[in-house]
């Protein structure tokens, strides 16, 4: 069994850590920022997370983390709802002239889901539990130690080095640093060469707000989570004790939007929106609107030309790769890739440093990286889409995957199973390619959904809004 520096203790950093821990090893978690953790009733109003530009912002955990959760943390899972986190069934909430009745498998597609502050003080409860776990909070990392090479040429990480000078050994360094992560940095600062790294601004921005019920409900769901409107998108979030967030994404290049950051300008613009306005019916949790914009996307390579860049370290979730959001992906990829590294670990031992990082990067390659790719496609897409919009010239790109997921969104509000298919897709149960190509969906898709471009426009029109913006 090893000995593990996991470097930041996120949502992705706390996970592996608890996941390592549980197999034998000895992690501790090294965080910079120093709070101590607030309990979940606390978390929302007092917790400052420096590190995590996005802590305050919007978030929603998409099946697929509950399903991963359940098997290999269910205490987890258990603790989150104690907290307050909805359960929730998108098919077991929707109307039978759209589910077609209950069907086995409709159970993988519930979630539990609450506000991020009160989700990672759970999880971060959870893994200061765990034995095996050490968690040192105010423990800033600030390079690598490196020792004798395991592949020649190639630097071979022994631990860390703390922003107070402290050396810190262990047999694998695990970065779960986030968007940010220095690592490349670090590698470079060591000798190494860089990874190779994809990086280019998403083209985002998100404007949110949460509120709160009276009652402890929250409002009822009378579209997709995340809906389109023309040049903008808006995400209906429900959360933990009766609460939601709710935000609208533009393109970070679109100024004539940018007049939402005022708050009423903002509650005018969801009124506008049908599926969306009711969602203003809570008190408000925040008096400004949150706002997020810079955001990369960013993929790091750790193995190039077979060989690879560094041993005795690894990088895990958004410190690996990260994506504009509004899929609501990100943790449960996380959590996805910390489990891919689990079961890398369990075939691989340390002491096998090269075999390590290759095993790694393959593991990756089959479980992660397709969600990547299949997000940023998506993304790129729906700027174009909305660039589309801005300049009054439909977006019409030569690409099927673009238009057979259009019209399997069309096709899911009518047919029940498209609607699985597309919750599939947007729960991370099943890759796009996957879920379109389940018995008679695709044909589906191209009956029912053909149709999709000629949809009623639903909120307002460009000048509309507009119009609105400037009044
Ligand atoms: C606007 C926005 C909305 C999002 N909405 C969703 C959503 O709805 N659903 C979803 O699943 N995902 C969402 N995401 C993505 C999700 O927030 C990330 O995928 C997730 O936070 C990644 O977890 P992580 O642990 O890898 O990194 P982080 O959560 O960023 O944690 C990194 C940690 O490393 C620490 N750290 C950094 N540098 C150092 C250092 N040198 N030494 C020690 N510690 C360090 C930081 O303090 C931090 O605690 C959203 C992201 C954004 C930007």
């Amino acid at each position: 069994m090893a000995s593990i520096v996991v470097t930041g203790g996120g949502m992705a950093g706390l996970t592996s850590a608890m996941l390592l821990a549980e197999d034998g090893h000895e992690v501790t978690v090294l965080e910079r920022d120093p709070s101590p953790i607030p309990s979940p009733t606390e978390a929302w109003e007092s917790w400052t997370r420096r590190g995590v530009a996005q802590f305050r912002m919007v978030h929603f955990f998409q099946p697929r983390f509950r399903m991963e959760a359940e098997r290999a943390l269910p205490r987890v899972v258990t603790a989150l709802e104690g907290a307050g986190a909805l359960r929730l069934n998108f098919v077991e909430g929707a109307p039978t002239e759209l589910t077609g009745g209950a069907r086995p498998g409709d159970d993988d597609f519930a979630v539990v889901t609450s506000r991020r502050p009160v989700a990672e003080s759970v999880v971060a409860g959870c893994a200061a539990a765990t034995p095996g776990v050490t968690i040192r909070r105010g423990v800033a990392v600030a390079g690598l130690t490196t020792g004798a090479e395991a592949v020649p040429g190639i630097p071979h990480v022994t631990g860390v080095r703390t922003e107070e000078g402290e050396e810190i050994g262990a047999d694998l360094v695990v970065d779960a640093t986030g968007r940010r992560s220095p690592l490349s940095d670090w590698l470079a600062a060591a000798g190494g060469r860089r990874p190779d790294e994809e990086m280019e601004d998403s083209g985002f921005i998100y404007y949110g707000r949460h509120f709160r019920s009276a009652d402890g409900s929250f409002p009822p769901i009378l579209g997709p989570l995340l809906q389109n409107y023309g040049s903008i998108s808006v995400l209906t979030l429900p959360a933990d004790n009766g609460t939601w967030g709710v935000a609208i994404i533009a393109s970070s290049g679109d100024t004539a939007v940018r007049a939402v950051r005022d708050i009423d300008a903002w509650t005018k613009v969801v009124s506008s929106l049908p599926f969306a306005a009711h969602w203003l019916d809570g008190e408000p949790l925040d008096d400004r609107v949150q706002i997020m914009t810079k955001i990369e996307d960013r993929h790091r390579r750790f193995v190039v030309d077979g060989r690879p860049v560094v041993t005795g370290a690894l990088a895990v979730a958004d410190a690996w790769a990260c994506t504009n959001p509004s899929l609501g992906r990100g943790i449960t990829l996380g959590l996805l890739h910390a489990l891919t590294l689990r079961d890398v670990l369990r075939k691989t031992e340390v002491d096998d440093p090269a075999g390590l990082v290759l095993g790694f990067h393959e593991a990756t390659m089959a479980t992660v990286e397709p969600w990547y790719r299949a997000t940023v496609a998506f993304d790129r897409h729906r700027l174009a889409d909305i660039e589309g919009e801005i300049t009054g010239e439909p977006y019409r790109p030569d690409d099927p995957t673009w238009e057979i997921g259009q019209a399997l969104q069309f096709a899911a509000g009518s047919d029940p199973d498209c609607f699985r298919a597309f919750l599939s897709i947007a729960g991370v149960l099943q890759l796009p390619a996957d879920a379109v190509a389940q018995p008679g969906v695709f044909e589906k898709v191209v009956e029912v959904g053909e149709q999709w471009r000629q949809a009623p426009l639903l909120g307002p029109s460009r000048k509309e809004l507009l119009e609105m913006l400037s009044a």
